[in-house]
């Protein structure tokens, strides 16, 4: 059997090993352990990339824990506006949905925005239209409703600021170091694998940032910015602070790195996100896999949600710095 691999991210941010109850780090771990099971699975019985990553991130957008579908942060005016979106690395068809509001899983309809329309990009009520159309679940305001995400809007709106998930004090126009509040630290979900006929695809889909306004986008619905998959180089899918994401078009560069420069996946990794994102201020991380099935989860923040198993390397699920 050729090689396979799926690695996956629930967010990154300030996650520091004193700030997680062993109850919530036990959730997330198993949280993050099953979706990559559920992806992997998928991987051994022959399926294809673009399904394994697809599930993986249905799977995470089901868990309120992350910040994607049912855990969704809220908007300025108390709303959920979701964007996903998804790449197949062996067409390099892609395709994303930004600022929906009632699909239950934004990755399914940015599959569908892939297969069954003629665009990439859809966005606000027309995606909502086209999802409808295609049969699609959706979800009155009630299913995307938590707790914590609630109070984390009434903390934004208190101090008038626009927040990542996971760094509360962390105004777009002027990045601050991450404050420690855990309920802070949960983001977007993603994943990208390697299948067995040697196609690659990467998924990602995400909330947004806490008291957004004015019909924001980030860089998860950004082919090249938050997601890429292309099968010469790599698949990419990102999470962090997303203005500086699309600033520094992640994804693709991570590729273009290995395609014109001949870089690895880990080197090509390192130097986009160490040496090209965080001096302009871009906190967060990326996971990645290549076509050969190498793994690589690099990322400038204290932690990420992270998950990755190959058909050459063990299951391995992390969130702080120091575990590798
Ligand atoms: N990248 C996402 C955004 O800016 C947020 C995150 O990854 O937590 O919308």
């Amino acid at each position: 059997m050729s090689h396979i691999a799926l690695a996956l991210h629930g967010g990154a941010g300030t996650i520091a090993r004193h700030l997680l109850t062993p109850e919530a780090e036990q959730n997330y771990r198993q949280a993050l352990h099953d979706a990559l099971l559920t992806g992997y699975e998928l991987l051994r019985q022959g399926a294809s990339a673009l399904d394994a990553v697809e599930q993986t991130v249905v799977q995470l957008e089901d868990c309120p824990l992350f910040n994607a579908g049912r855990g969704a942060v809220f908007t300025h005016e108390g709303h959920h506006e979701m964007d996903a979106s998804i790449m197949a690395g062996h067409t390099r068809q892609a395709g994303a949905v930004t600022g929906v509001r009632a699909i239950q899983n934004p990755i399914q309809a940015a599959r569908l925005v892939m297969e069954k329309s003629e665009h990439v990009l859809l966005a606000w009520p027309g995606a909502e239209e086209f999802a409808r159309q295609q049969g699609l679940a959706m979800q009155p305001p009630a299913y995307f409703f938590t707790e914590h995400r609630y109070e984390q809007l009434q903390d934004a709106l208190a101090s008038g600021r626009v927040q990542l998930d996971h760094s509360e004090k962390h105004p777009l126009q002027e990045p601050l170091p991450f404050t420690e509040d855990p309920k802070k630290k949960m983001g977007t979900v993603g994943a990208v694998a390697l299948d067995q006929h040697g196609h690659l695809a990467a998924a990602t889909s995400t909330g947004g940032m806490t008291n957004k306004r004015f019909s924001r986008v980030g860089d998860s619905p950004i082919i090249g910015a938050g997601t890429w998959a292309d099968d010469r180089t790599c698949a990419i899918s990102c999470t962090g602070h997303g203005e500086y994401f699309i600033r520094a078009v992640v994804a693709h560069d991570v590729a273009c790195l290995m395609e014109y420069r001949g870089l690895s996946l880990a080197e090509a990794c390192r130097v986009v996100v160490h040496d090209k994102l965080a001096p302009i201020g871009g906190e967060g991380g990326l996971v990645a896999v290549d076509a050969a099935g190498n793994i690589a989860l690099p990322f400038n923040s204290e932690g990420m949600y992270r998950a990755s198993i190959s058909s050459a390397s063990p299951l391995f699920v992390g969130i702080y710095k120091e575990e590798q």
